[in-house]
């Protein structure tokens, strides 16, 4: 089994095609997707994290292109230097995904890796550098 991070981009005359659908149903993944920006007659983006057999996923993407979609495979992660974090919340602010929460029964900083989408806002807005890029990591 393998699990690849996927951002899919959709032409706006695609944007009504269940594509999660399909790559469930026609090629055994498990689709999760992380997050939509997907409106009518607009281009839209869609971030998925993809699991399943390597030969589903690679088939998967191939129908992805073949409906007029493109894909970019994340080859880069968030690293959380913990032991170095004061947390402040400051990076909480600017998280669009609910990845860095802080944890209210003692006001310490929480990383949910699976919902991070790499945009890379925590590591411009941490005040003492604490999250940093990672390149070359298929996750
Ligand atoms: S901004 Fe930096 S120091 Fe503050 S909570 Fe986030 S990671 Fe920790
Ligand atoms: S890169 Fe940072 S700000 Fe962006 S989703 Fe991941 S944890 Fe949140």
């Amino acid at each position: 089994m393998k699990k690849i991070k996927v951002t899919m981009y959709f032409p706006a005359n695609k944007i009504a095609i269940p594509l999660a659908y399909h790559l469930i149903k026609n090629y055994n993944l498990m689709v999760n997707i992380l997050n939509a920006d997907v409106s009518l007659n607009k281009v839209g983006t869609l971030v998925v994290d993809i699991e399943g057999e390597e030969k589903d996923i690679e088939a998967g993407l191939k129908y992805v292109r073949q409906i007029g979609a493109e894909y970019a495979v994340f080859n880069k992660s968030i690293i959380w230097k913990e032991e170095s974090c004061v947390h402040c919340g400051t990076c909480t602010a600017v998280c669009p995904s609910g990845a860095l929460k802080m944890d209210k029964s003692d006001w310490s900083l929480t990383f949910d890796k699976e919902k991070c989408l790499v945009c890379e806002l925590c590591v411009k807005a941490c005040p003492l550098r604490v999250m940093s890029v990672k390149n070359g990591d298929i996750i």
